[in-house]
């Protein structure tokens, strides 16, 4: 028997993928499973073709059998199978994708679901398993061949028994080492969990004899173990069903299943976008503050799939910053991924779905505030510090995106409005948007400054959040309509009424005004006569941009 080399780059790749082009290990049964996936894919387009073939779909299935006690693990298909010259030219030459060529012969454009295209999927087994063997029958041939590998040594290929046409890989697992565990890779539940995360809406079953529990036969209490032949994968995934099928339940036990959070989300989006960029996205709209969502171990970021196996558990680039509260998933088969496909090639489609999915985001948070005041008001009591955020970042880049979004209280309404609802109400001669700003609703009430505007009957905004100035300051204006702090130097409210007066009275009280200046020294400008008092002796006023709550903030700030 002659033992065949990989050619020379073949094998400094093999040592390579071997080493270090994967992060994760337990990616290998996601490698294995989606090429058997691809070779009953194969088959089926094979039957398309030929009249002589039928599909029948309960033939096809992929099947996990893990054996302890010998150390090996197998995955079994049902799909087309390799003759020797595929398993030569496939398995032997390490980047030689037939799954690629199988595309380009067959014009597979679009709609095809083959996952396979670098060839080096195959070789991440090595990663975990000592040796490698390989039986298959292809399809329409009468010979079974057995290929061997114990990874950069080369490989054997022999003739061998093998009845249905299929493939089998045979993987004899790694001894444990002092910092790996391969034990794991033999254990039942989390080989179950592997396939769950990474395969579970590959579209054929995927099959594990699994233990199961089971009421033991003519007893009414007694139970038993019993293995059982289980499919683990789900298979049609949600986001490819038509929306009309799915119910609100539907959405909200993928939300629990996935561990996207404990809460009920308020809202969920699913997009089905067939345009320049094709992709399916499942979006949530949480209610609850993720207990680590203001710790740095937060990471924002959806699932993303390409076709229906998983890439990247939290891509970040889907989601701008100020969205970091969404959870939830992309599917597209427009990425073109690196070789590891933990790493996206160029992200220029990416950027393309990013794109629609924050506008839309956007604009379902807008329908909730016009059409669901009170999940929304509960959404931004949450989250609004977010949207503010987002407003103030990257020097406002983001403000017109967003300012629709916010909401302030209101010293009219006494509940929480929207910039718009506030413009609309405004009155004819006010100029500007008041606000103010305090700890609590409370003491900005009780504020001298904000007696003048309201007695005017213009509507104040109370600010009681440390970002909530910083952000309106980035905004300037909304509608045409510029932000005023109440406790700023002008108002723009005409106090004509009495200017003479009040030169006279600064006379009068001169002497007493200097005395307090005296005393306050350095800590005021000016002590003067105020026309804005009604009830309060006194108030404090600021001429600068620095209103004083921001001041107390930006001092408040390690330097
Ligand atoms: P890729 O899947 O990207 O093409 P792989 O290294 O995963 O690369 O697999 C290399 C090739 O080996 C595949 O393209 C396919 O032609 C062949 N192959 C691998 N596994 C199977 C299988 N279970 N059945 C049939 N062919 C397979
Ligand atoms: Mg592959």
């Amino acid at each position: 028997m002659e033992t065949k080399q990989f050619q020379a780059e073949s094998k400094r790749l093999l040592e390579m993928m071997i080493n270090s082009i994967y992060t994760h290990k337990e990616i290998f049964l996601r490698e294995l499973i989606s090429n058997a996936s691809d070779a009953i894919d194969k088959i089926y387009y094979k039957t398309l073709s030929d009249d002589t073939l039928i599909f029948d779909k309960d033939q096809y299935y992929i099947k996990i059998v893990a054996d302890k006690e010998n150390r090996t693990l197998k995955i079994l298909d049902t799909g087309i199978g390799m003759t020797k010259e595929e398993l030569e030219t496939n398995l032997g030459t390490i980047a030689k994708s037939g799954s690629l060529a199988f595309k380009t012969e067959n014009e597979l454009k679009d709609g095809h679901d083959i996952i396979g295209q670098f060839g080096v999927g195959f070789y991440s087994a090595f990663m975990i398993a000592d040796v490698v063997t390989v039986v298959s029958k292809a399809l329409n041939s009468h010979e079974a061949y057995k290929w061997e590998s114990k990874g950069v040594d080369g490989y054997t290929i022999t003739p061998c028994e093998k009845d249905s046409v299929g493939t089998e890989i045979i993987l004899t697992i790694k001894e444990n080492t002092e910092d790996e565990n391969y034990d794991e890779y033999l254990d039942e539940y989390r080989l179950k969990a592997i396939i769950k995360k990474y395969s579970d809406f590959i579209r054929y079953p995927i099959k594990m004899d699994v233990t199961d529990s089971k009421l033991k036969e003519g007893s009414e209490n007694e139970y038993e173990n019993v293995l059982e032949e289980q499919t683990i994968n789900s298979m049609v995934p949600i986001w490819r069903k038509n929306k009309n099928e799915l119910t609100p339940e539907d959405y909200e036990n993928f939300y629990s299943e996935k561990h996207y959070g404990f809460d009920k989300p308020i809202k969920h989006i699913h997009i089905s976008v067939d345009g320049a960029v094709r992709y399916n996205a499942i979006l949530y709209i949480p209610e609850n503050i993720p207990f680590d969502f203001y710790s740095p171990e937060y990471e924002k970021g959806l699932e993303l799939y390409s076709n229906g196996v998983l890439i990247m558990n939290r891509c970040s680039d889907l989601l701008p910053d100020y969205f970091s509260f969404v959870k939830g998933m992309v599917d597209s088969e427009d990425l073109s991924l690196n070789i590891s496909r933990e790493i996206l090639q160029h992200d220029r489609q990416l950027k393309l779905i990013a794109k629609n999915i924050g506008k839309k985001i956007k604009s379902e948070l807008q329908s909730l505030v016009k059409n669901e005041r009170e999940k929304y008001e509960g959404f931004y009591k949450s989250f609004g510090r977010q949207l503010k955020y987002g407003v103030y970042s990257d020097f406002g880049a983001h403000k017109e995106e967003l300012q629709d979004l916010l909401m302030f209280y209101s010293s009219k309404e006494k509940k929480m409005v929207t910039l718009d609802e506030y413009v609309s109400r405004m009155a004819e001669d006010q100029k500007y948007i008041y606000y103010a700003t305090g700890e609590t609703y409370d003491r900005i009430e009780k504020l001298p400054q904000t007696e003048l505007v309201a007695d005017k009957g213009y509507e104040i905004l109370y600010f009681t959040d440390d970002i909530d100035e910083f952000a309106i300051r980035m905004l300037m204006n909304y509608k045409e309509k510029e932000f005023k702090s109440v406790s700023s130097g002008d108002l723009g409210i005409d106090l004509e009424e009495n200017k003479n007066d009040t030169a006279s009275e600064d006379m009068d009280s001169k002497e007493l005004f200097d005395f307090m200046k005296d005393i306050l020294s350095d800590r005021v400008k000016d002590v003067r006569a105020s026309k804005r008092l009604k009830t309060h002796p006194v108030c404090l006023s600021t001429d600068g941009d620095v209103s004083i709550e921001m001041e107390k903030i930006l001092n408040a700030m390690p330097n």
